[in-house]
């Protein structure tokens, strides 16, 4: 039976987890995946830290398949070496990164989570061809860089036995604070958007208008237009809620008084019907409670 993988999710940076309810092989993992950790009943599920692709699984019976949620470990072995190229490589010195890279082939992408390494003869092996006159590193150096990759976070060293030491490495991924996170785009809402200081927000507020002053009705257009405050500063805010667009002449008129009387004024001198006066202070009304809304093209 093909894989039926209910779901692929990805996890932490270099892992993934494929979530799947019926199946009898994976097929879906790459080759570079390695099954690190499968969590099941234990009766039927079977593969932990081998290559993917020969993972064995066992075909679920009866109603339990569909009650079962299976999930795999993999590590990305493409993410894990691109994180240390860009990410660990400069913090690490040649030592440190062949000692790392030696690490790395021989418990993590095994599927193992420790190792138990003798060093003596390991360094042999581990950073050939670097030393001195091409000479493998000395066991104080061994020693020495395996100290500052414990200190850099990159391993946990575990015990010292007889035939080696006991070390768990961690992927880049683990290590606190290597690789940057990305820093989630803060959108701010509409009622944060200042109309007032930030140039590129006032054409909004001059269309929701109509290109017409908000008081007088005067037709206006990009170069004529202010950006005025209903209740003026510091009481009142920059927000699409007590922003309008105005003529110049309502803009030194209307000063500090309010804008219900500013408006009333301007109906009693003439400069407003009695209908759009009403539609004035309607408008007004609509504006604080937020229903007069700018959009942006
Ligand atoms: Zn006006």
């Amino acid at each position: 039976m093909a894989c039926r993988p209910a779901a692929l999710r990805a996890g932490a940076r270099g892992s993934g987890y494929l979530l799947a309810n019926h199946y009898s092989l994976v097929t879906v993992l790459s080759a570079q995946s390695v099954i690190t950790t499968v969590a099941g009943n234990g009766r039927v599920l079977r593969g932990e830290g081998g290559p993917a692709s020969l993972a064995a699984l066992g075909e679920l019976q009866g109603e339990e398949h569909w009650a079962m949620v299976v999930y795999f470990a993999f590590m990305d072995v493409k993410q894990v070496i691109e994180d240390f190229q860009d990410y660990l490589a400069p913090k690490l010195d040649t030592y440190e990164q062949a000692i790392y890279l030696y690490l790395f082939r021989h418990s993590r992408l095994q599927g193992k989570d420790e190792i138990v390494t003798g060093f003596v003869s390991a360094r042999l092996r581990m950073a050939f061809g670097v030393g001195e006159k091409g000479k493998p590193m000395s066991k104080n150096t061994c020693y020495e860089k395996l100290q500052s990759l414990e200190s850099k976070g990159c391993i946990n060293i575990v015990d010292k036995e007889r035939d080696g030491t006991g070390i768990r490495l961690l992927l880049p991924s683990e290590i606190s604070g290597l690789i940057p996170q990305e820093q989630p785009i803060q959108e701010l809402t509409l009622d944060e958007l200042d109309f007032f200081n930030v140039p590129e927000n006032r054409p909004a507020i001059l269309r929701r208008e109509g290109n017409k002053c908000f008081y007088c009705f005067r037709a206006l257009n990009s170069n004529n237009y202010v950006i005025e405050h209903v209740t003026s500063r510091p009481e009142g805010n920059n927000t699409y809620r007590n922003v309008v667009a105005a003529c110049r002449d309502c803009n030194n008129r209307k000063g500090n008084i309010s804008a219900d009387e500013f408006l009333r004024g301007l109906y009693r001198r003439g400069y407003l019907s009695a209908t759009d006066f009403e539609a004035r202070s309607d408008a007004l009304t609509q504006l604080r409670s937020g229903d007069l809304k700018p959009s942006f093209p």
